[in-house]
């Protein structure tokens, strides 16, 4: 028992060395109006800080479980799931570990809207932890045609549906080449079974080249 009480203390003094190293280099004012949603990573990529945009967001999109409350000293890559988890912990580790400032666009679209994020990920110059930063840089009505989710077309012979965990189109069973519809009906009432896999447009975006070495996509 004291070994944990003495790991919640220094858990605790440490997220306060990193939120002084942060509201140091950033205005903490203008983290906590700023519209895109801000959240910092210590090393262990454990979430340290998020701003009200985070909170504001989860709310949006039905993700009450992920309120800053909740999710504060858990790991950020138990927010990510499916073939883009590597993706994301090699970009944090990279820039943790001296890499230059980077950009990453990504999908975060609800049933209602398409929607494309920039996440800019940051190194803070006096603490080993990151800020990063997502902003939203295009919200517009879906064009891809929405299909109805009906299972006998995308549950497989094993008995999984498929979703993309990125763009969140789901894959037709029993079709080559593969193919994937925007089915929003999957995204209001996920369908039981889901495996996240990855579709081939964002395959060739997260992992160019990866296809022939034979990257799971499930
Ligand atoms: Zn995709």
């Amino acid at each position: 028992m004291r070994r944990f009480a003495r790991a919640r203390r220094y858990n605790r003094s440490l997220s306060e060395i990193l939120l002084n190293a942060l509201f140091r280099e950033f205005s903490q004012e203008s983290l906590e109006a700023d519209p895109a949603v801000c959240f910092v990573l210590d090393e262990k990529l454990q979430l340290t800080y998020c701003n009200p945009a985070w909170n504001r967001f989860a709310l949006q999109n039905g993700a009450t479980d992920l309120q800053s409350e909740r999710v504060l000293g858990r790991p950020v890559l138990n927010c990510t799931s499916g073939a883009v988890l590597e993706y994301y912990r090699s970009l944090y580790q990279n820039v943790l570990a001296g890499a230059a400032p980077t950009a990453h666009d990504f999908h975060c679209s609800s049933p209602q809207v398409e929607r494309l994020m920039r996440m800019q990920v940051y190194r803070l110059r006096s603490a080993p932890a990151l800020l990063v930063v997502c902003s939203l840089q295009v919200e517009r009505p879906h064009r891809w045609p929405a299909e109805d989710p009906v299972e006998a077309v995308y549950r497989s012979e094993l008995g999984v549906v498929v979703m993309c965990s990125n763009c969140r189109r789901t894959r037709r069973a029993g079709v080559r080449p593969d193919t994937w519809d925007w089915v929003p009906g999957f995204l209001v009432e996920p369908p039981e079974a889901v495996s996240h896999g990855i579709c081939n447009v964002c395959l060739e975006y997260y992992y160019p080249g990866r296809r022939a070495s034979g990257l799971r996509r499930q």
